[in-house]
């Protein structure tokens, strides 16, 4: 069973980053958030965080940069000048600049910011991420008792990251689970999150040797993939962020075997 794949190091990271974010949504207030739900863009696949508007506090964002700083620097002592050197970057123009960015995911910004200032490629983003992250909980929290599917090939309906975890629940119904956003939505149990294809002949389920309760889901049309977790016998429910990072061997696996976390558009016509 491929478990450490990653070092402890890492998941120590990142399940301190995971309870950084639940403190910090705590301190949001959530009148900042204001969902404008539009449902035939919602329909359409238009992420619903797109059509919230919400009030950063851009001192707030800033501070939680600094906090994951602190964490980053236990865990990677040799990071400390580098993370000094964007403390001083950061203004409250660049953090509106990085909450943007990190919104729609743009890569290529934050690798070329990275470039600019001779930053490793992945800090900027990383770090943007992970204190927008709040933001996007407490939008799903709010936007959750509305949703109900999603529109294959469109990700998260609310934060529009690509799907690729979900659990199976009571009678082995399939919930799908946004480890960013933490939103949840039903799926069919034989769909492809990322193609729509409901073909029994492409669509197969792998399974981990060791590992009773995972499966990953793949789609030879698109091959795509998602891990499905079955939970059922969990007392306490870990959170998506949990899950997921729990789950990452099955990561390696799908990937190992030529599957993409976004499937490939198909070819029409
Ligand atoms: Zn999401
Ligand atoms: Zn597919």
């Amino acid at each position: 069973m491929i478990k450490s794949v990653v070092s402890k190091e890492y998941m120590d990271l990142q399940k301190e980053i995971v309870k950084l974010q639940e403190q910090w949504k705590l301190q949001l207030d959530p009148e900042t958030i204001r969902p404008k739900l539009d449902k035939a863009a919602m329909e359409a696949g238009v992420p619903a965080a797109a059509l919230t508007a919400i009030d950063f506090e851009i001192s707030l964002f800033l501070q939680w940069i600094e906090e994951v700083n602190t964490t980053l620097l236990k865990f990677n002592p040799e990071l400390a000048e580098k993370l000094a050197r964007i403390t001083s970057l950061l203004n409250e123009e660049t953090a509106i600049r990085w909450i943007d960015e990190a919104f729609s995911f743009n890569h290529v910004y934050f690798t070329s910011f990275a470039v600019e200032h001779g930053l490793e490629e992945w800090i900027p983003q990383f770090l943007a991420e992970t204190a927008l992250r709040p933001y996007l909980q407490l939008t799903a929290e709010k936007i959750q008792p509305v949703i109900n599917r999603a529109v294959p090939g469109a990700g998260c309906p609310v934060c529009g990251e690509p799907v690729r975890l979900a659990t199976l629940a009571d009678e082995g119904k399939k919930v799908i689970h946004c480890p960013r956003c933490q939103a949840n939505w039903h799926a069919k149990r034989l769909e492809c999150s990322h193609c729509g294809s409901e073909d029994h002949k492409t669509i197969q389920f792998l399974t981990i040797e060791g590992d009773a309760i995972s499966q990953i889901q793949v789609c030879e049309e698109c091959k795509g993939y998602i891990k499905i977790i079955d939970t059922r016998q969990y007392i306490t429910k870990p959170s998506a962020a949990l899950l997921d990072l729990n789950s990452i061997h099955l990561d390696f696996v799908a990937q190992e075997n030529g599957y993409n976390a976004v499937g490939e558009k198909k070819e029409t016509n």
